[in-house]
């Protein structure tokens, strides 16, 4: 095979028996959104690790209040609010002694590189997380990433710095956590398919007549996962498998006609990869991010830890289709965006961002999201190898498509 992931991947796992046992110690983590979905399991995955584990610094954007609740909980160096309007409130009282407040995104991206600081938990949603985790990658930390936008809006430039930096990638996203367990059964050569699963989301069996109808609250309900309302809705439209896509092909340096995509509706089997002889190897779990996460901060070694278990002796059916790529067209922006490369991840990010919050605030339908963000990756000035510079400006130029779009 001439194609696949590259040998240089020590971005690949290697077998956790090859490798050295972790420094003895607590390890200091900084969890970047720590009052969402994900960093709320993260802190359950820390408080269960019975001192192995100690935050060392929680940031949020604006929810001062549970921040603060948690603060006290688990005593962090810092605490980081980004928006500083809601950072005026905080009192020094508020917070538990030997705990620092620091305000805005330029101490966040200061902070997380300070010599402390062991693994980065990045779990800011959206395009938002891009800066810090930057700043983590830049400063060679090991980084537990569950902000795939950072991986699709400039998946080349941030594995080339990881690879001039040290840093190192884990993946948070549970179908890259599978992916990242199941390529250990082999070498990076012998990889001929990697094949994401995706539960299928709240609208897997509605008809497609129906679909411009759906409300945002039909879309929020999700049937297996419980996640922050922006990846939810992404999970609805299957635009989150798109997103993913884009996110294995560079993480795993995979080319994008190898990345295929499952529906599996139990949300059992997080992803597969099929190697050459033809074995299929696959990772399973219940739907339970607190698995993921904490793979990545113990890798590359196994804890016992919070998250659910299965069990087999009970029975249990596991079913997989494919996708319909009619009513569910982002699918298929995932994989041209994934196969073009350059600026094509995020400007689809950055329009489904803008046209996401526009569905959310009732201004378009739910099949506007995939249309009007086919329309912008279309008409965006193409580049094969942008700048940091250019994919923010870019960013912008799509948000403001999709705002004219939407009031038209
Ligand atoms: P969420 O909406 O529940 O939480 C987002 C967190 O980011 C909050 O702590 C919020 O305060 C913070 N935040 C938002 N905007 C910010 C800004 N401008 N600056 C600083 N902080 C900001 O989101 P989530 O569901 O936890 O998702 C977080 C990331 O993880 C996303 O990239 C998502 O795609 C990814 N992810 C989530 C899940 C899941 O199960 N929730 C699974 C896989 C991947
Ligand atoms: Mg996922």
């Amino acid at each position: 095979m001439t194609h696949g992931p590259s040998q240089e991947g020590a971005r690949l796992p290697r077998s956790p028996w090859d490798s050295p046992a972790p420094v003895p110690g607590r390890v200091r983590i900084a969890v970047l959104g720590s009052t969402g979905s994900i960093g709320t399991s993260t802190l359950d995955v820390i408080e269960a690790s019975a001192g192995q584990f100690s935050a060392w610094l929680l940031a949020a954007h604006r929810s001062v209040g549970p921040l603060l609740e948690q603060a006290r909980r688990l005593r962090p160096t810092w605490v980081v609010v980004v928006d500083e309007a809601a950072a005026a409130g905080i009192r020094a009282g508020d917070l538990p002694a030997g705990t620092r407040l620091a305000v805005g995104s330029a101490a966040l991206a200061e902070l997380v590189a300070a010599p402390a600081v062991d693994r980065v938990v990045s779990a800011i949603v959206g395009a938002a997380g891009l800066d810090s985790t930057w700043a983590a990658i830049d400063a060679g930390k090991t980084v537990a990433l569950a902000n795939k936008e950072t991986l699709v809006m400039a998946g080349p430039l941030v594995m080339r710095r990881a690879r001039e930096t040290g840093a190192t990638i884990l993946p948070v996203d549970s179908e890259h956590s599978a992916i990242h367990q199941a390529l250990a059964a082999g070498r990076a050569d012998e990889v001929r398919r990697i094949i994401l699963t995706a539960s299928g989301g709240p609208f897997r069996t509605r008809p497609q007549h129906t679909l411009a109808a759906a409300t945002p609250e039909e879309a929020l309900r999700h049937p297996t996962w419980s996640m922050g309302p922006k990846i939810t809705i992404d999970s609805a439209t299957m635009m989150n498998k798109a997103l993913e896509l884009i996110e294995a092909r560079w993480l795993f340096d995979v080319p994008a006609d190898r990345l295929a995509v499952a529906v599996h509706p139990q949300s059992i089997v997080h992803s597969l990869v099929e190697f050459v002889d033809g074995s299929v190897i696959a990772q399973l779990s219940p739907p339970d991010m607190r698995l993921p996460i904490q793979y990545a901060l113990t890798f590359p070694r196994r804890t016992d830890g919070p998250a659910r278990r299965l069990d087999f002796t009970a029975g249990m059916t596991l079913e997989f289709e494919p996708p319909d790529l009619s009513r569910f067209p982002a699918v298929g922006l995932g994989h041209r965006a994934a196969a073009r490369g350059g600026t094509a991840g995020c400007v689809l990010n950055a329009a489904n961002e803008a046209a996401v919050a526009a569905f959310l605030a009732g201004r378009i339908r739910f099949t506007d999201i995939a249309e009007v963000c086919g329309q912008v990756l279309d008409r965006h000035a193409f580049s094969s190898e942008p700048t940091l510079d250019e994919i923010r400006g870019l960013d912008a130029w799509a948000r403001e498509e999709v705002a004219t779009w939407a009031t038209a």
